[in-house]
C-alpha cells in the first residue's frame, strides 16, 4: 500500500484537525471518542462508528492546508465518498480506504 502521498506528520495534523473540531463529526455533530477513549463493553462497530476521521475536501492527501481538512465521524465520510461530487474513480475509492486505514 502506497501512503507516499501523505506527509510524514500526518497524525499530527489529522490530531490537530480533530482536536481543533472538539473532536465532533463537523457534519453530524456526533461526540467521537478520543485518543485512549475505550468504553467497555462497546463492540467494535460501535467503536468504530465514534472514531473520527480526517477528510480532505478535494480529496487530494497531499493537500494539507488548514481548509482543506474537515473532521467527519466514520459514517459522515462514508457518504462524502459515496455521494460526493461527481462519480467515484476506482483510484478515488483506494484513496478512500487508505485513509481509513491511517485514521
Ligand atoms: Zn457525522
Ligand atoms: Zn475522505
Amino acid at each position: 500500500m502506497s501512503t507516499a502521498r501523505y506527509p510524514e506528520n500526518w497524525k499530527e495534523i489529522a490530531t490537530a484537525v480533530k482536536e481543533a473540531s472538539g473532536w465532533c463529526c463537523t457534519k453530524c455533530g456526533r461526540v467521537c471518542l478520543r485518543p485512549g477513549e475505550k468504553p467497555e463493553n462497546w463492540t467494535l462497530s460501535q467503536r468504530k462508528a465514534y472514531t473520527l476521521q480526517v477528510h480532505h475536501w478535494n480529496r487530494d492527501p497531499s493537500d494539507n492546508r488548514w481548509e482543506n481538512l474537515v473532521s467527519l465521524c466514520s459514517s459522515c465520510h462514508l457518504d462524502y465518498h459515496r455521494f460526493g461530487q461527481g462519480n467515484i474513480s476506482p483510484g478515488q475509492l483506494s484513496l478512500f480506504s487508505e485513509e481509513l486505514a491511517r485514521n
